[in-house]
């Protein structure tokens, strides 16, 4: 058994009474173990590779929410368009306007979430602080897109032990996404602050966070 019924369980209690969704990301995992946390209760799943969510989403019961979590190429948003649930890593105008026209395209409503750069380390995706205020105004006010919904923020601090640094990061983060939902009007349920992953999860949660996105520490470790 590699889904970890137990963990789901001690994880689903320390959400018990908050408003935050856990994500299982299932990525790199064969679809039985999806169906294992399937049948435990699980419906957001997350992945980060276009071909292998197309094939599971095939796969498994309908009504999964899909949720896509990693870096996504613009040429690949057609495949995932007609039923991804919440695209969470758009990082950058060319994608989220890829998402419109695909958007357009299945006559669907896409919601999605900006990526923002907190880490220190330069290797993450992401808008920087003054790009995503921009962004947010531009296309969740000015020029709203009629098949995006800019639905929050997500983010991924720096892979350390350093516990202060991370809720820096996370603090930040939360900072910016209270800044800009303030700015967005009330119908555009710019609610969803996605960080958090599994070894920082608690700290995210301490910080404001709404979604979290759990792999390892649900499934076991990837190879
Ligand atoms: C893989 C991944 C996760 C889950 O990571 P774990 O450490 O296994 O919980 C979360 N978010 C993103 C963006 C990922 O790529």
């Amino acid at each position: 058994m590699a889904f970890s019924i137990s963990t789901y369980h001690q994880i689903r209690n320390e959400l018990h009474g908050k408003q935050v969704t856990l994500v299982a990301v299932s990525k790199t995992k064969p679809v039985t173990d999806l169906l294992e946390a399937y049948h435990a209760g699980i419906r957001d799943f997350g992945e980060n590779y276009v071909q292998e969510l197309c094939g599971k989403q095939q796969q498994l019961p309908e009504d999964i929410q899909w949720h896509y979590i990693g870096h996504l190429q613009s040429n690949k948003v057609k495949f995932i368009a007609p039923f991804v649930h919440l695209i969470h890593g758009v990082d950058s105008e060319k994608l989220l306007l890829e998402i419109q026209k695909q958007g357009k395209k299945n006559q669907l409503v896409i919601d999605c979430l900006l990526q923002v750069h907190i880490a220190e380390e330069s290797t993450k995706f992401g808008f920087d602080e003054a790009a995503i205020k921009i962004v947010a105004q531009t296309y969740g006010i000015e020029q709203p897109l009629s098949h995006v919904r800019l639905r929050g923020l997500m983010g991924m601090a720096s892979f350390t032990d350093d516990a202060q640094k991370i809720k820096r990061e996370f603090n930040g983060l939360k900072t910016i996404f209270d800044t800009i939902r303030s700015r967005q009007p009330d119908n555009n349920c710019f609610d969803t602050l996605s960080m958090g992953m599994s070894s920082d999860y608690p700290l995210a949660i301490e910080c404001g966070s709404t979604l979290i996105r759990v792999g390892s520490l649900l499934f076991g470790e990837r190879i």
